[in-house]
């Protein structure tokens, strides 16, 4: 057997085992078998820092459990060394420890090879053979390789052990909503209609009476968790709701399990077939909004199972008295629709992604949200919880100080908003004059209330894809031209900025997907919008007329990078004024702008001055391309940071460039609502940020309590400075001698 076959058939034996201690079986015996060696061994680095011995094939058994201290050993020598070791004569060397209960002294020979992950040794994959022989370069490159395979499968491993443990954990997924919960954990049943066992059908025709009841009863479930949600719910809740309530009506699954149980299966066993049918036709998609939609569409089939089972609505709804937090494998609507929407602290999914309902679900209900965390196991109904939605981060059994300082932040968070009345119509000025204007970015409708509610002087980007995404089909002119108008009467007389679509990348349409190799490079932003004009052309039609009778309309260009593309788009928006007004509609041509996103722009806005009226900042796009690190990915996560010194140098050159160019600019990425960047974002001069609508108090509240003065000193010394860390860690020091980090 050659190597890349051996090692192929050992990481699919693996993948095939269910858990982790499973996985990690598979490999220690495949490696004997595959190798000519007595004994292959792993040791995991346990919270104590000790090596224990978790799997073994070869040592004696009653040396499972067995921990050899921090360093010691020669399994302690590879942990400090970072590298292999491969030697005859093991007793010999002056590292060797021995473990008791193992019988290892029969061995002549030991290869040892670190498991790294993220820089840190996790652990040690060891083989023994009695023969004293140096394993070849090519045995030690094959369990190099078995080693990297294992990093990623005890990772997991050993967050089930410290979950065994009720110490604090801190772990990271993406952030699914905004905000900061803390809650008692609720945990979603894990009910799975996929696990179920295949039965024959006793009654055929009773049988599919009773389908055709189930799909009646829980359409009628779904509409009263609908209307328990209140009776003013957004049109992207809505929408959610709308999509189960056209899963449920959808004929072919009707039929398709109709015609299941006239072929012989009970209804759970027809239902499954179908649901994984559909669930695997999407999960099979490229595109991660129709992948999402698998999600949806198992939600929705262990939500008919659970109905058939018997769980009825009475059972939903236990007395909640405290705040919980919603964690799950996947958390349904009806979980989230079954808990009160005042003790609804926040929602964890192991799974999931920022695409899927439940996310735009809590997006809309203002519920922190973090998604794809991983699975979290040995976690109890009751535990505390801490969701911060900001930051894509859980903290799991906080300790009291951890939990207090969260307490503390949540209080300071909700006096703030109780201050609100307070700072809402005051102007956002530093202590020494400089006056910030603060909008607001959005693209639910749900949005839009908060943002006035919270003082927006402006809507600073209007994401105009978010209700292409939630939409079956692309929107007409005219449900264009009605969900601008209502943004628009919104904003009043305060300025407006309207993003053309920007789809593509981490926002692909339904109803449009696109197969791409490496879709943030690919066919986004304004390159789509330039390649099918006549979409272009509905979307600026609808923009120019919604405005009418209003100055408040500009117009934002998403990922642009060439000078050719500005023209491209005024040629469309020249002929769509044209049109309209040839139809007899009084529209004016409003100012145009880009995000300076793609790090092409920076250096080329001179050249690009006389098609540009004004400059937007995408600081998430443009950190993501500077860095190489995708916004979404929880594994680069710490790389991806909008205080990178690299960042913040080209953020610079733009506010230096648009201030000699006479372009006003605006920052409207995540960036504007940490408080911290916002200190060297007014040190750079940058007079106008933009940002959810639930940042602005504390944004505020931030830059009334600086000076312009101090905030250049910290720019100069952040720039002097290698990393993030170093430069947060000053400008935390500053925020806290001024009083007002939250
Ligand atoms: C950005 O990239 O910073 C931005 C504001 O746009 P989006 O997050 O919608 O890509
Ligand atoms: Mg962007």
């Amino acid at each position: 057997m050659n190597a890349i076959y051996q090692l192929t058939h050992i990481v699919q034996a693996a993948a095939a085992a269910s858990t982790a201690p499973e996985q990690v079986e598979v490999i220690v015996e495949a490696i004997h078998q595959s190798m000519d060696v007595e004994v292959c061994s792993l040791y995991l680095n346990n919270p104590e820092g000790a090596m224990a011995l978790v799997a073994s094939h070869g040592l004696s058994v009653t040396a499972i459990g067995s921990e050899l201290p921090r360093g010691s050993g020669l399994v302690g020598w590879v942990t400090a060394n970072r590298q292999p070791l491969n030697i005859v004569d093991p007793q010999r060397h002056e590292a060797y420890q021995y473990l008791p209960g193992s019988e290892e002294e029969r061995f002549g020979s030991f290869c040892g090879i670190p498991i790294v992950r993220t820089g840190v040794v996790i652990g040690v994959l060891t083989v023994q053979c009695v023969e004293a022989r140096i394993l070849s370069q090519e045995e030690e490159a094959f369990l190099v390789t078995l080693g990297a395979q294992l990093a990623f499968i005890v990772d997991s491993w050993l967050d089930w052990d410290a979950a065994k443990s009720t110490s604090t954990r801190n772990l990271h997924g993406v952030r699914g909503a905004p905000g900061i919960g803390l809650g008692q954990i609720q945990l979603c049943e894990d009910i799975n209609l996929l696990t179920v066992v295949d039965e024959p059908c006793q009654d055929i025709e009773d049988e599919v009476s009773r389908w055709l009841q189930l799909v009646e009863q829980v359409q009628a479930e779904v509409r009263t968790e609908q209307s328990g949600l209140g009776v003013d719910l957004s049109l992207e809740v809505s929408a959610v709701f709308d999509a189960y309530h056209m899963l449920l009506a959808d004929p072919s699954l009707v039929a398709g399990v109709t015609q299941g149980i006239r072929e012989g299966r009970a209804l759970p066993s027809a239902l499954k077939r179908m649901i994984s049918h559909y669930a695997e036709l999407f999960l099979a998609m490229e595109d991660p909004y129709l992948r999402a939609r698998n999600e949806d569409i198992k939600h929705l089939g262990n939500r008919l199972y659970e109905t058939w089972r018997g769980r009825g609505l009475a059972d939903v709804e236990l007395e909640i008295t405290t705040p919980v937090v919603l964690v799950g494998e996947q958390v349904s609507i009806s979980d989230i629709a079954g808990v009160p929407k005042e003790y609804l602290a926040g929602i964890v999914c192991f799974g999931g992604s920022v695409m899927s309902h439940t996310a735009v679900l809590a997006n809309a209900l203002g519920v922190p949200a973090v998604m794809g965390l991983g699975e979290l196991k040995g976690i109890c109904n009751g535990e505390t919880i801490i969701v911060d939605g900001d930051h894509g981060a859980v903290v799991l059994h906080p300790d009291e100080a951890i939990q207090k300082e969260y307490e503390l932040l949540l209080h300071a968070r909700l006096q703030e908003e109780g201050e609100l009345s307070h700072w809402r119509d005051r102007p956002a000025l530093t202590l020494d004059g400089h006056r910030v204007q603060l909008y607001a970015n959005s693209g639910l409708l749900a949005d839009i209330s908060p943002g006035i509610n919270n003082g927006a002087e402006g809507l600073g980007l209007y994401r105009t894809e978010i209700p292409f995404m939630i939409s079956e089909t692309f929107p007409s002119e005219q449900a264009q031209v009605d969900t601008y108008q209502q943004v628009f009467n919104a904003y009043q007389d305060k300025p407006v900025y309207m993003r053309i679509l920007d789809i593509g990348g981490d926002k692909p349409l339904p109803y449009f997907p696109i197969h791409e190799e490496n879709p943030a490079l690919g066919w986004r932003g304004i390159r789509i919008c330039l390649d099918n004009t006549s979409l272009l052309m509905t979307q600026l039609r609808a923009m120019l007329r919604a405005a009418i009778g209003r100055d408040t309309l500009h117009i934002l260009l998403p990922m642009v990078s060439a000078y050719d593309e500005l023209l491209r788009f005024h040629s469309v928006l020249h002929d769509a004024l044209d049109q309209l007004k040839k139809e007899g509609h009084c529209v004016t041509r409003p100012p145009v702008g880009i995000m300076v996103e793609v790090p092409a722009a920076i250096s080329q806005l001179a050249k690009w001055r006389d098609q540009i009226d004004f400059v937007s900042i995408g600081s998430n796009d443009l950190s993501q391309y500077l860095l190489a690190a995708d916004r979404n990915n929880p594994r680069v996560a710490s790389t991806y940071d909008h205080l990178h010194p690299a960042v913040l140098v080209e953020i610079q050159r733009v506010v230096d460039s648009a201030k000699s160019l006479g372009l006003p600019l605006c920052l409207c990425g995540e960036m504007s609502s940490d408080p911290l960047a916002v200190l060297l974002l007014v040190g750079m001069g940058v007079r106008r940020l933009s940002m959810s609508a639930a940042h602005l108090p504390r944004v505020k509240k931030t830059i009334c309590q600086v000076d312009t003065k101090s905030c250049e000193r910290l720019l100069e010394e952040s720039l002097c400075l290698r990393d993030a860390d170093d430069i947060r860690n000053i400008l935390s020091t500053h925020m806290e001698a001024a009083g007002s980090l939250s």
